[in-house]
């Protein structure tokens, strides 16, 4: 069983990683992020709350994102393993998450400020798979067209420079001491996310966490 959480800095790379991770290990990519984007788009209740904290870069509540986490790890494609990314975000989430299920490995993405300032000016993702690219790392084949699926390719509302240091306030204040949490239980491995080529990253990443 591979449960994994990715731990990491807006624009460490978690969802670019997570994308090659989910096809070494057969399990499911499970970002709370995606699901509230993709929750808003279709404007359920769910979304237009998270609407009012996400635009602003905040965090939803813990209470909405841990029924939600919840409720997507009681599926069955959860069994063998998933890999979390973006979740937990709080202490209190991962103690919820502790009562819903043992985690094997915390993954830490040790990247600089400077290194995620610059990947945001150039974050564009797919409005209709998720997928990521970056105008200077990881450009798409065609501009502004998504290769996997022909979608539109946008900047996050919440990747404006204001919004991008309010997210890395909040992950200094809020989110690193996750990594503390979890270095206790032992399940702490760091890979280094300044690494521009992320192949390489997740070489490093499935060298910690084995085949
Ligand atoms: P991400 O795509 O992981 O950068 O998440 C985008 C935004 O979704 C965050 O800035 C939060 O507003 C919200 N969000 C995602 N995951 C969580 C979480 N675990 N707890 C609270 N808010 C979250």
């Amino acid at each position: 069983m591979k449960n994994i959480i990715l731990v990491g800095a807006p624009n460490a790379g978690k969802g670019t990683y997570s994308a090659s991770l989910i096809k070494k290990y057969k399990i499911p990519h499970i970002s709370t992020g995606d699901m509230f984007r993709e929750a808003m788009k279709k404007q359920t209740p769910v979304g237009l709350e998270a609407k009012k904290y996400m635009d602003e870069g905040n965090l939803v509540p813990d209470e909405v994102t841990i029924k939600l986490v919840k409720e997507r790890l009681s599926q069955p494609d959860c069994k063998k393993g998933f890999i979390l990314d973006g979740f937990p975000r709080t202490i209190a989430q991962a103690e919820a998450l502790d009562n819903i299920t043992d985690i094997t490995n915390v993954i830490v993405l040790d990247v600089s400020e400077e290194v995620v300032l610059q990947r945001v000016s150039g974050r564009i993702q797919c409005r209709k798979c998720g997928a990521i690219f970056n105008k200077t790392n990881i450009p798409p084949k065609k501009e502004g067209i998504c290769d996997k699926c022909g979608g539109e390719l946008y900047t996050r509302d919440d990747d404006k420079p204001e919004s991008v240091k309010e997210r890395l306030a909040i992950f200094a204040k809020q989110t690193a001491p996750l990594i503390d949490y979890y270095e206790e239980k032992g399940v702490v491995g760091h890979a280094d996310a300044n690494n521009p080529h992320p192949p390489e990253v997740v070489e490093e990443i499935i060298g910690i966490i084995g085949d």
